[in-house]
């Protein structure tokens, strides 16, 4: 894993220097595979974002963005990424020697599917580096996923064909395009295997092991390295399954984690989970980065579908139901919420998911409340109290 992120960024940090690739910067579920395509090496700035959280350089950071006009209260990855750009400090420079940090842009591509932030945090740096800002506007709320919304997304990417073909300088290769696609679908299969294995009793993985993990599934998607990676973090996975090893020794309870990872205190939190041998095993998170729909023959249909298909553009019957599933597959005992102060989408406790989950499954439900990235939204002490008179109560509950 640390290889193959390493050459990812010291890639990326080439192309920029020797000006060999054109560098794009994507939104984590934007069009990567039609960049990729196209021969662009691909930076994701929420992954720095994620990057900055697990190395706490976060909090300190967020307040050179508010101090520009960038409110506390939007997204944390934003500010504080937009914080590292003023300071000219970041974690990869400090991980990688020779690397400054993050690889200039030749052009910024953002798909609102997660959020209106993730385009103003792109317009920010259109201006800073006067580079081309393009993108694709999506639908929210969606039910059932139709024909008319695939055929708006395929539009728009395709519209973005001429304008990358400008930056690139080059034609679009469809043969190339459809590999791309095609790799990509085959990380996704793996990813979401990998992933399910943690139905498995007792689980060989937890949620704070998949937010790691997934790390080529985000930004190396598209990549045979990626797919050669999770054929091998599966074969280990079912070795531990043969060899009856558990992610969390004597593990009684089996919790679902719903909402952003408070990256800056994954250390902290599984090891209180484990300590009270519960294994925190599923997520929706993780999940974000399952395309099944991909498919290499229809390149812009499927990646149209792929990303609306995404939990997070969905409206709350979906939802629900999509909890329903992972309760029932994981064989879930418990579900914990994140409602993480500056990321309202990726918080789904505010509009009584809480209670309907609780009363449909008979299932306590915990809300911690805290971020993905300040750490000044987030009380470690409330929380750990919070979580062990939870797993009381589950211990209640079962008779125990
Ligand atoms: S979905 Fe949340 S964490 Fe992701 S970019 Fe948007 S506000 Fe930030």
């Amino acid at each position: 894993m640390k290889e193959i992120m390493e050459a990812h960024f010291r890639e990326l940090d080439e192309a920029a220097r020797t000006k060999k690739q054109k560098v794009a910067w994507c939104t984590s579920v934007g069009p990567a595979e039609l960049l990729k395509g196209m021969g662009f090496q691909v930076f994701y700035p929420e992954n720095h974002g994620a990057m900055l959280g697990a190395t706490r350089m976060a909090t300190d950071l967020i307040p050179l963005a508010n101090a520009i006009g960038y409110s506390p209260d939007i997204c944390s990855y934003l500010t504080a990424d937009i914080g590292s750009y003023l300071k000219g400090e970041s974690p990869i420079s400090k991980a990688y020697p020779g690397i400054d940090g993050p690889p200039r842009p030749d052009v910024l591509v953002f798909n609102t599917n997660q959020c209106r932030d993730v385009q103003d945090w792109f317009n920010f740096y259109g201006r800073e580096f006067k580079v081309p800002v393009i993108g694709i506007q999506t639908h929210r709320g969606v039910g059932e996923v139709t024909r008319a919304h695939i055929d708006s997304i395929a539009d728009q990417l395709k519209a973005m064909v001429p304008k990358l073909e400008e930056v690139s300088g080059k034609k679009l290769d469809m043969e190339e395009f459809k590999r791309v696609v095609g790799l990509s679908r085959q990380c996704t299969d793996l990813w979401k295997e990998v992933l399910e294995i943690a139905a498995h009793k007792p689980s060989p993985l937890t949620f704070f092991d998949g937010t790691v993990q997934m790390g080529p599934a985000v930004v190396m998607r598209g990549e045979q390295r990626a797919v050669d990676y999770y054929k091998l973090l599966l074969a280990e996975l079912k070795q531990r399954i043969e060899e009856g090893v558990a992610a969390v020794d004597g593990e009684k309870y089996r919790i679902y984690w719903e909402g952003m990872p408070i990256w800056g205190k994954l250390r902290e939190l599984s090891t209180q989970f484990a300590e009270l041998q519960a294994c925190v095993l599923a997520s929706t998170y993780c999940s974000s980065w399952v395309f099944p729909a991909l498919d290499a023959d229809e390149p812009f249909e499927s990646m149209a579908r792929a990303y609306i298909e995404l939990f997070i553009v969905r409206d709350e019957d979906y939802k629900e139901e999509y909890f329903a599933r992972q309760i029932r597959h994981y064989g879930i005992d418990g579900m914990i919420f994140h409602d993480a102060k500056t990321c309202p989408n990726n918080s789904n406790d505010r509009y009584g998911m809480v209670e309907r989950i609780s009363r449909r499954f008979d299932m306590p439900t915990l809300v911690i409340h805290g971020d993905l990235n300040d750490l000044r939204c987030y009380s470690e002490e409330q929380a750990r109290t919070n979580i062990e008179a939870y797993i009381e109560q589950l211990a209640e509950k079962r008779g125990q």
